[in-house]
């Protein structure tokens, strides 16, 4: 048979642990034998990380904006505990969050539906994706502990020396305060993301937060969310025959309870974080939980959204053969064929992307499963398979 061809590279993101094994497989048992696989290999291994003062990382997010297509094994963030494990330099920044920073992206996660496990909510029929708004609010503020009675003003001073000042609280004894901020250009490149993205997959877009209570602040999100829609996505989500629409987050959670699915569902920071592991537990698996990072000039970076599996790992170096899950890589590499498809007008490597889905879900539903899965299909006979099995099955089925 002849290989598929692919003349641009895609950017290719190595990891650790678990998941660098699964990443070599997968390439070997799925890839390699049917596509003249073209990758710009980035080794993100702590190891490597380590080694290079963490610029490999920075050149990784440089090169997914020259060919603007990247897929990324899990990798580690480190704390105390790695720094001792790997004899690490420094406590490298999380790479998710550097490359989210250099790309100034939003992350979408959507979950992988099968047959054989349905969703604890009864009415999905369809993934729910959530786009959760990267930058500011709790991740970025500022708090204090307050010792004694006072009072608290929020300050703020301008460039030209002018001061806004706003009372906070009188204090009649103790508390806390926290100081919170986001940026314009912040949000308007999340609703720009939500909104390409939404186009990009044909399905509606929901935008909810708290302008009820925080008339201001979550009131800016949603105008410019509004203002977005109207001066640039409008004509085109008409056009689609999709629709926006903004609720309060109180209705959206209720809404989207008794909805199908098959929807995009933008959230601000705290909200998107919450949501998205609700969401995920309620769709069955974080195993099962595939994650694109989309930035506003038309990157689009692909991945697993869970770890390095670490537990698994341990076993493995112990001469186990452990039952982890690949599909969520699998669907990282699919989706980031894909899009170097759609962006160079690929038929044969589309088509190929589409086959890989199919043939991972159809072994699936064939009852082949890893362990993780098996414990949560409904009905009898799933045989549990090693990882390595597990893509040998699969394989047989492409
Ligand atoms: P994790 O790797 O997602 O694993 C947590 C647990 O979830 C596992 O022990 C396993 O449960 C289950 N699990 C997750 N993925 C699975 C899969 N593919 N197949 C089967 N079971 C799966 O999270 P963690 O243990 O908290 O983090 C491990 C490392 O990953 C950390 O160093 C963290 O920094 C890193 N991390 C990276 C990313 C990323 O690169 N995007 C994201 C999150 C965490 P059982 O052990 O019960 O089987
Ligand atoms: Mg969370």
């Amino acid at each position: 048979m002849e290989k598929i061809r692919m003349p641009v590279p895609i950017v290719e993101m190595d990891g650790d642990e678990m998941t660098r094994v699964i990443w070599a497989d997968i390439k070997r048992l799925l890839l390699e034998p049917y596509i003249e696989l073209n990758t710009e290999y980035y080794d993100l291994g702590l190891r490597h990380r380590d080694e290079t003062g963490d610029s490999v990382t920075l050149e990784a997010a440089e090169a997914i904006k020259r060919l603007h297509v990247g897929v990324k094994c899990a990798t580690i963030t480190p704390n105390k505990q790695r720094v001792e494990e790997y004899g690490l330099h420094g406590l490298w920044k999380s790479p998710n969050a550097t490359l989210r920073a250099a790309l100034d992206g939003t992350v979408f996660r959507t979950p992988i539906l099968t047959k054989v496990a349905s969703p604890v909510v009864k009415t999905w029929k369809k993934p729910i994706t959530i786009a959760r708004h990267a930058y500011g609010d709790i991740y970025k503020a500022t708090e204090l502990r307050i010792p004694c009675a006072g009072r608290a003003e929020l300050v703020f001073t301008g460039e030209d020396g002018k001061e806004k000042r706003e009372l906070i609280y009188d204090f009649a004894g103790p508390g806390i305060l926290q100081g919170m901020h986001n940026r314009d250009d912040s949000i308007v490149s999340f609703a720009r993301a939500s909104f390409a993205y939404a186009l990009s997959l044909g399905q509606d877009l929901w935008f909810s937060c708290k302008d009820t209570i925080s008339k201001q602040y979550d009131g800016e999100f949603r105008d410019i969310f509004q203002r977005v829609y109207d001066e640039e996505y409008r004509a085109e989500f008409e056009k689609a025959g999709i629709t926006y629409f903004y609720t309060l987050i109180d209705d959206a959670v209720a809404r989207v309870i008794r909805s199908e699915g098959g929807f995009v569902w933008a959230l601000k920071n705290y909200d998107g974080d919450v949501m998205s592991d609700m969401v995920s537990t309620a769709y069955g698996s974080l195993a099962m939980m595939t994650s694109v990072l989309v930035s506003p000039d038309g990157n689009f970076e692909y991945e697993a959204a869970h770890g390095t599996v670490t537990r698994h790992w341990y076993r493995y170096q112990a001469g186990e053969k452990t039952s982890t899950n690949p599909v969520a890589t699998i669907f990282a590499w699919s989706g980031a064929l894909r899009k170097r498809a759609e962006l160079d007008s690929n038929a044969p490597l589309a088509s190929f992307a589409d086959k890989l889905e199919t043939a991972t879900i159809g072994t699936i539903e064939s009852g082949f499963m890893t362990k993780d899965l098996a414990l949560i299909a409904e009905g009898a006979g799933a045989k549990v398979l090693n990882t390595t099995e597990f893509l040998e099955k699969i394989a047989e089925k492409l």
